[in-house]
Formats: C-alpha cells, structure tokens, sequence
C-alpha cells in the first residue's frame, strides 16, 4: 500500500497537480494541515481535497485563522492580509469543512499532527532540543507534521537523536528508530528549493521517501498578483524561501 503523505498546500493548486501528477497511483491520501492562506485558490484547493478523499486530512494554524479559531495578532503583516482575503473568497461550504479538520490525529502506526505533538497548531520542530522534547508526546513509532515547510525527518535511536534534510528520491526506513518526519510544503516550500515537496510511505516496505517536482510557479504568482496578494509572499515561491 503507499500513503500520499501532504501538508501546507496553502491555496497552491497549481502546485498541488503537479505533485498529484508525480506522485502516480497511491492507495490512501494524508493531510498535514494548512490548506490555505497565502495562495491564490483556495476554494479550489479544499475542493480538490475533499473529491481526493483525503482521510485524515488536518488543519493548521492558517486554517483557524480564517476560521477566526486563532487570532492573527501572532501573524506577520503579509500573512494576515492572505488570511484576510482568503476568508473574504471561501464559500460556507467549504469553510465547514476545513473546520471539520482536526490538527491531530493518531492512525497507529503514525500520529498525525500538523505542528508538533505537543502543541499541535502552533509548535516548529526546528531544532534537536525541541525535537526531542516532542517525543515524549506521542505514543507511536511514528510522528508525522507539517508546518516548517522544510522536509526534515528527526530519528532516534540507540546512538541517540539525528537530523536528516531529505532530499528529492532519498529514501528512509522507517523500523530504525522512533521518527518525527515532515514530508515538506506543497505550495510553499522554504528549505532553498522552490519545488514542490511531498511523500510517499510505503507501507510494506516501511520506508519514507522525499519527492520534490517542479511546477508552473510564474502561474501561481500572475493568479496572485491578479488578486493583489502581499508581493513578498509572491516572489518567495520562486526562491522557496
Ligand atoms: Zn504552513
């Protein structure tokens, strides 16, 4: 079986069927959460989902603020003008379901949260300390979260705690330790690579692997300008930053 593992598509959908595109056959879909804010198609992003049958799908920290379930304040300027907009374009229906989202869920052998473990909408696992305190949060071998937009995979083993940047085709195994990994953004990477990033775990062979896919960005960002979406978060796509 292979699970089609995303997160933070933020409202890309060009991005989103490039990787749909890549990534060929799957058996199951997950969502890491974010499925807005930013990008320019948000209907069309939580439609695409919802006809995918992603299951379990999450949401994040900019779902809830264009659900008004989290204050802005904690935003930077950009950001709350996309969620501003974002909620001014979503129709009812489809902001019931992004509020129908959990930001965590536990799919033994994996638990799903968007942020971190501990504090599921809002933590980054950037770093080793922070990391390692998470793993005392979750039950299961495996921890899976979006939010950093960075594909970093955190293990630990006898020897202790490790990080690994993945990288386009690299594979992991994923019965060597206890892993915290994040298959990257979608429609806004920020690792230095402005290709799309998403996963595939293969559930026989119980591997993560990384997968990045170039796609139309001059596209996303014409559809953003069109829409008079803050010019910072338009030109970072193209450096992934
Ligand atoms: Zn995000």
């Amino acid at each position: 079986m292979r699970t089609l593992v995303l997160s933070d598509i933020h409202a890309n959908i060009v991005a989103l069927e490039a990787v749909l595109t890549d990534a060929g056959q799957w058996d199951r879909l997950w969502f890491l959460g974010d499925l807005v804010g930013y990008g320019p198609n948000p209907n069309e992003c939580v439609e695409r989902l919802r006809e995918l049958g992603a299951a379990p799908a999450l949401s994040g920290n900019h779902d809830w603020a264009v659900l008004r379930k989290l204050d802005t304040e904690e935003f930077n300027d950009d950001a709350r003008r996309a969620v501003r907009w974002t909620r001014q374009q979503m129709n009812d229906d489809n902001l019931a379901y992004l509020d129908s989202l959990p930001p965590l869920h536990v799919a033994a052998p994996y638990t799903l949260a968007h942020a971190s473990p501990r504090h599921p909408v809002w933590e980054y696992i950037l770093d080793l300390p922070t990391a390692q305190e998470n793993f005392d949060y979750f039950d299961t071998p495996t921890c899976l979260v979006g939010h950093s937009h960075i594909p970093a995979l955190f293990m630990l083993d006898e020897a202790g705690l490790n990080f690994y940047l993945l990288e386009d085709g690299e594979t992991v195994d994923l019965s060597q330790g206890r892993m915290i990994a994040n298959p990257g953004s979608v429609g806004q990477p920020r690792d230095g690579d402005p290709r799309a990033s998403y996963a595939i775990i293969d559930d026989e062979a119980h591997t993560w692997t990384l997968h990045r896919v170039a796609y139309d960005i001059a596209a996303t960002q014409r559809r953003m300008r069109a829409h008079n979406l803050p010019s910072r978060l338009v030109e970072r796509l193209e450096f992934g930053m």
